[in-house]
């Protein structure tokens, strides 16, 4: 291991960075620039997330400062790193979404792995989850390849884009509830400005699975009473908030809109691609592949829970 502090080549480009990596200074795929401005504190979160464009959400979201124990946290692993990977730099900065602007798919996920997402500022990339994940991505059709290895390597996903509950490395894996309660505006801005497109959005385990049914609560969405319980398959039908009224006071309507303007989502869950699961054959690729047909032709599968309750389908 070199130094602490001294510039490592980039897996991929082999241009030089220090760890944590400073914004705009040319890492691959860098939504942020060194003026891209950067919250401290929770309540910047929510003014710099309320009104932000999905690119300035992505920038805005890269840099951001507002959780001490997170940022200490996830720098520290930066600049100490694993030993397997001593030689590379590590992003060292909060994970932003990734993928297609305009997703009929979103796919919600817990956190960034310290050594995964942490290290190449892509989630899901660099560790054995992602390797299942953009695996199925891949067959279902939403991946150019099945593989990510680091930013930069061609990725690209088109129809589906991948967000975290918490877009920084926890310790253990486990973020406090207030950690999750300062990052849930950048979430919430991500699933205003995409509600139009989406026809599915698929929770990767239990966090995920509430962390989704408590922002589309706070954004007003129509969701099923009581809330269904998170498990393999499940699904429950959701609705987008009315569209807003015309001049004369009627709502929008068209195909897949309720009388109320807003269109029906299948929120499918699934467990996480977590090395847990898929070494214990509790996920296995056949299951992966299920739920993201599923999610792709948006009837949500035979277990669907809607506002009215069980849907006999
Ligand atoms: S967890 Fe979210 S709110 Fe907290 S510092 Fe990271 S990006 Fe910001």
């Amino acid at each position: 291991m070199g130094p602490v502090g001294e510039a490592l080549p980039h897996p991929i480009t082999g241009e030089p960075f220090t760890s944590p990596v400073p914004p705009g200074s040319g890492w691959p795929g860098d939504p942020a620039s060194a003026r891209t401005p950067r919250a401290r504190t929770p309540a910047d979160v929510v003014r710099l997330a309320e009104r932000a464009t999905l690119a300035q959400v992505d920038a805005r979201s890269s840099v951001c400062s507002a959780c001490p124990r997170l940022v200490s946290w996830r720098e520290d692993v930066a600049r100490t790193k694993r030993r397997a990977f001593a030689d590379q730099p590590y992003w060292g900065r909060p994970a932003a979404s990734l993928g297609d602007p305009e997703p009929t798919l979103l796919i919600v996920g817990l956190a960034p792995a310290a050594h995964g997402a942490n290290r190449t500022g892509r989630m899901f990339t660099g560790d054995r989850s992602g390797d299942w994940i953009f695996a199925a991505l891949h067959r279902a059709g939403y991946a150019t390849q099945g593989t990510s290895v680091a930013a930069g390597d061609g990725l690209e996903l088109h129809g589906a884009r991948m967000v975290a509950t918490v877009r920084c490395a926890p310790p253990d894996n486990k973020p406090t509830p207030d950690e999750k309660h300062a990052c849930a505006p950048w979430l919430h801005r991500e699933l205003d400005l995409l509600s139009d497109g989406l026809t599915a959005i698929l929770a990767l385990g239990g966090i995920a699975w509430q962390a989704t049914f408590a922002a589309l609560s706070d954004l007003g969405w129509g969701i099923p009473r009581p809330r269904p319980s998170f498990g393999h398959g499940v699904t429950a039908r959701v609705t987008t908030p009315g569209a807003p009224a015309t001049t004369s006071g009627a709502r929008a309507t068209g195909p897949g809109r309720n009388g109320s303007g807003g269109r029906e989502i299948a929120v499918v869950g699934s467990y996480h691609v977590s090395q847990q699961n898929t070494f214990t054959g509790r996920l296995t690729e056949a299951m992966l592949d299920d739920v993201l047909a599923r999610c792709r032709d948006g009837s949500g599968g035979a277990q669907s829970h809607t506002a009215d309750g069980v849907d006999p389908l």
